[in-house]
């Protein structure tokens, strides 16, 4: 017994090592992408893989081999249990690939990275095409040296989402596809139509700052524990429980970006904030999943931010802000226009209706990519064909098609569903708050508390204790369902579009 009080002792010693690369490793990634100079890239990319490389050894050393064997049947702690059994998923999947194999991939994804941007900006998927071709060549391989049951896209798909698998997505999307495209049509028709012109007008960066900072505090966002800094692609990441950042995007056009934006990060950042402290330097101290992730990003954007509720009592505020002209545009209307719905080209300019349908054309395509069923240099006609079929629109370009997203150019083949897992997670976790509480009238009060509390309770505590499928049965007493978004946008929209 003793023994194993030692090694448990040794083992979170470890794990620091461990965790002082992971915190190193995300401060560098902030730091490039927020404030570097530009020439300060390319040395900073090579300490990046430096430093990458490090903990990859570590997390695949025969010491941590032994920590696994000896701590797995004998510890009696159950955080130290939970944390053996992440090691060795780590372990395991790391060491199954060959070390060389690895490199040339970590290669072909930068080079792939690169040349997805020039063949974006030259509106040419066939520069990208041979990179493209390697990338899910190396992702079948690598899919088949990690394992899987039933499909070969299940193994990619575990990296994002574990325990979800195409079965499980085959059984939600299809009936959700079919609900949001009836409802689409049914808006598309609808002669209440909301004008977004109304919230035209400029809107300085510095009132959209300190609106959002108003809002994130409300939220309960720690800035003693984070800061909010101003970049082109807007982020959250986790240091550590202390430090969470946010990032968001000004844009003194249309103030929808920053305002929703920041709310939405801030979500993510709630999610870190609030993890634990007992989890503090273990593997377990992060959000479970993507989706999981997702889910309370969207969660704050659209089922707080975007909600009558929010803007019956945040509008004042808003206005205070707010350029002259909005002084004049009733509450109703702008409640309207904010909320609009409208197939369009880029997946993250999409409203809440089609983003999920933005997310199954890219599930189609990259399950058919990795099972071979689809050969890459179909992709662009392919992509088009999906977006008539499920938008009732097709790219004039593949720019704004099939090149527009960055996922598999840096090899990420499985990310993608865990976006519309957010919103039905999300819309799951919101119908089973408002079984515990008012929810309406929680948010017109303006104290978000009780609800950050119940996030925390339900879901943030426990960090990776819990995996994805497993929170959304104890908080909700079942599976997965789709009908929960579907139910709470077909509420929403009979509302906004009078359907
Ligand atoms: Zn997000």
């Amino acid at each position: 017994m003793d023994t194993v009080i030692q090694t448990e002792k040794d083992f979170k010693e470890l794990l620091k090592e461990q965790n002082a690369y992971k915190e190193t490793i995300a401060l560098t990634a902030w730091d490039m992408r927020t404030k570097i100079p530009k020439k300060g890239v390319e040395q900073r990319s090579e300490v990046m893989g430096f430093l990458s490389g490090k903990l990859h050894q570590l997390e695949t050393s025969e010491k941590m081999k032994y920590f696994i064997d000896v701590l797995k049947d004998h510890s009696e702690d159950a955080i130290i249990k939970k944390t053996v059994a992440e090691c060795e998923e780590t372990y395991e999947r790391n060491r199954k690939i060959p070390s060389d194999e690895y490199k040339e991939y970590v290669m072909l994804q930068s080079k792939s990275e690169s040349i997805w941007q020039e063949a974006r900006e030259k509106d040419d998927f066939s520069l990208f095409q041979p990179y493209l071709e390697k990338l899910v060549e190396y992702n079948q391989k690598f899919a088949n040296y990690w394992g899987y049951e039933d499909h070969i896209y299940d193994a990619l798909l575990e990296n994002y989402e574990p325990g979800v698998t195409v079965k499980t997505l085959d059984q939600v999307f299809p009936d959700l596809r079919k609900s949001l495209t009836a409802l689409l049509d049914k808006i598309s028709v609808s002669s209440v139509q909301p004008d977004p012109s109304i919230l035209e007008g400029h809107f300085p960066k510095e009132d959209q700052e300190a609106f959002s900072v108003d809002i994130l505090g409300k939220m309960g966002y720690d800035f003693a524990s984070g800061r909010l800094d101003e970049t082109v692609h807007p982020f959250a990441i986790a240091l550590n429980q202390n430090d969470v950042r946010i990032t968001t995007r000004y844009d003194e056009t249309d103030f929808r970006s920053a305002i929703f934006g920041t709310v939405h990060e801030g979500g993510h950042a709630l999610y870190e904030q609030n993890i634990s402290k007992k989890l503090a330097n273990t593997p377990l101290s992060g959000g479970t999943s993507m989706g999981i992730h997702e889910s309370q990003s969207l969660f704050w954007e659209n089922f707080v931010g975007r909600t009558e509720s929010f803007w019956k009592s945040h509008y004042d505020l808003f206005k205070s802000y707010a350029p002259k002209s909005f002084q004049a545009v009733p509450l109703d209307k702008f409640y309207r226009a904010v909320n609009e719905v409208k197939p369009s080209f880029i997946r993250i300019e999409a409203d809440e209706l089609t983003y999920s349908l933005h997310i199954m054309i890219r599930y189609e395509l990259e399950k058919g990519l990795i099972s071979g069923d689809i050969k890459v240099a179909d992709l662009p006609k392919l992509w088009n064909e999906l977006m008539q079929e499920y938008l009732g629109i097709t790219p004039p370009t593949d720019s704004v098609g099939v090149l527009q997203d960055i996922h598999w150019a840096g090899g990420d083949f499985g990310y993608f569903p865990s976006y519309a897992l957010g919103y039905m997670y999300a819309a799951q976790f919101n119908h089973a708050l408002k079984k515990e509480m008012n929810v309406d009238e929680q948010i017109a009060s303006g104290d978000f508390s009780p609800i950050r509390e119940w996030l925390t309770k339900n879901i943030h505590q426990y960090g990776k204790m819990k995996k994805p499928l497993e929170i959304v049965k104890d908080v909700t007493n079942e599976d997965l369902d789709s009908k929960y978004l579907v139910d709470y946008l077909t509420e929403k929209y009979a509302g906004i579009y009078k359907l």
